[in-house]
């Protein structure tokens, strides 16, 4: 059963809705429609932050809403859902449904899957409001905001863990993470952007279940894992992750070079990397994921590159781009970064021995590379990082003071 705050009782106000999503809900409900505003956005206006989009839950079938808006279209092959196009902006909506069990809806990239008992259903299952709730990952996630009263609808006791400032799961943690291991990384996000604290149960269920990862789809890995990086609140995560010992479920090769003994000079480089991060977002930067990567796994790069350099007798140069190539392809198997992007991590590190070469024309050369700006912010940064100086590092800076913040 749901609580049903009215419009005095809270402070989600119509102003703060951007006026596509608002028409978007009015012509659902006028069509005699419940049209709800759903998940993040709800949340983010009760926390009084700007949501980064307002998505939209509602009882109408994807080929009701299209008949509604002829500025639409249904996308999505697992789970259909209409956009509704404006300038400017999209509005997703999406019709109820009731949970289907992860797993199942992962391994059936099409439109029906068979079931146990070997009946082929549709991925989409329609649900009532109360199920679409339930479906949802975070109590917080899962309020609906009502167009017809302008009341909050709580189905999960969402509202209170926004007074408490709770990440809590809806239904069994354990149950809930193992469907959708990708929940694990989710919560620690929310955590770290909201500054909330993780309800106790779920940080147990996150620091067991670190194994599970492996299942995880390797697109949606590559997606959650940029999103938990580039969240703004970095540093929050590191700690998260360190706290519930989640580095290595996530970078195994990481994750055992940071606890070995010479591993704090790992620690201090991750730390100042997202710090570097933070201090990008804040600053209203777009951060390429190739350089966020290459960042992330630099330090562990030149580490592995020296050990070949004395293993195999691989000039460093080469045994830079070896271990950077071996660790990518490793990496790739689990989280699919775009081949596009691992090129250029490579090229990121590859290019990192030439910047101590200061020739006029070997100068040239490096700063002609498509390449050259992530090269050199990332030369700068393990520069400062340890506190590595010498007169390379003050020749660069004098060329190119103040690039890319
Ligand atoms: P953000 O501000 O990052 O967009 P969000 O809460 O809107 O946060 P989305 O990834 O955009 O997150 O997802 C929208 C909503 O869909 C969530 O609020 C949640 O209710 C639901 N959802 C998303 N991913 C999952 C998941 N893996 N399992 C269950 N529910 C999910
Ligand atoms: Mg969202």
């Amino acid at each position: 059963s749901a609580a049903v705050i009215d419009r005095g009782s809270h402070p989600v106000s119509r102003r703060n809705i951007s006026s596509a999503a608002i028409k978007v809900l009015y012509r659902i409900k006028n069509h005699g429609h419940l049209a709800y505003l759903a998940g993040g956005g709800v949340r983010d206006l009760l926390l009084n932050r700007t949501p980064k989009d307002f998505d939209i839950a509602t009882d109408a079938t994807p080929e009701e809403l299209r008949a509604m808006f002829n500025n639409s279209r249904i996308i999505g092959r697992r789970f259909r859902l209409v956009h509704v196009l404006f300038r400017g902006e999209i509005i997703e909506v999406s019709t109820f449904r009731a949970g289907v069990r992860a797993e199942d809806a992962e391994q059936h990239s099409d439109h029906a899957f068979r079931t146990e008992d070997g009946v082929i259903v549709r991925d989409n299952v329609w649900g009532t409001a109360a199920q679409d709730a339930l479906r949802r990952d975070f109590t917080v996630n899962a309020l609906f905001y009502n167009i017809a009263d302008f009341s909050i609808i709580d189905y999960v006791g969402g509202l209170e863990d926004i007074d408490r400032r709770t990440i809590r799961v809806i239904g069994d943690p354990t149950d809930r993470f193992t469907e959708d291991p990708v929940r694990m990384i989710r919560a620690i996000r929310f955590a770290a952007t909201l500054g909330f604290d993780i309800e106790e149960t779920a940080r147990r269920s996150i620091g067991e279940l670190g194994e599970t990862m492996q299942a995880a789809s390797p697109a949606r890995l590559y997606e959650e894992v940029r999103k938990l990086f580039l969240c703004g609140n970095g540093e929050r995560v590191f700690e998260l992750l360190s706290e519930l010992d989640f580095i290595e479920p996530l970078f195994p090769e990481l994750g055992e070079w940071l606890k070995d003994p010479e591993g704090e000079a790992g620690v201090h480089w991750i730390r100042n990397t997202f710090r570097q991060l933070d201090r990008w977002v804040a600053a209203g930067l777009k951060v390429d994921t190739p350089l966020m990567f290459a960042l992330l796994f630099g330090a562990y790069h030149e580490r592995r590159a020296e050990t070949l350099c004395r293993e195999e007798s691989l000039s460093p140069a080469a045994a830079l781009q070896q271990a950077t190539h071996d660790h990518i392809l490793q990496l790739g198997e689990r989280i699919a970064i775009p081949k596009n992007d691992r090129a250029r991590i490579a090229r990121i590190m590859a290019l990192q021995p030439r910047f101590r070469k200061t020739t006029p024309s070997r100068v040239h050369k490096l700063e002609r590379n498509p390449q050259f700006l992530d090269a050199w912010l990332y030369f700068k940064f393990a520069a400062k990082t340890f506190d590595r100086d010498g007169k390379e590092v003050t020749f660069w800076e004098k060329r190119h003071r103040g690039e890319g913040g």
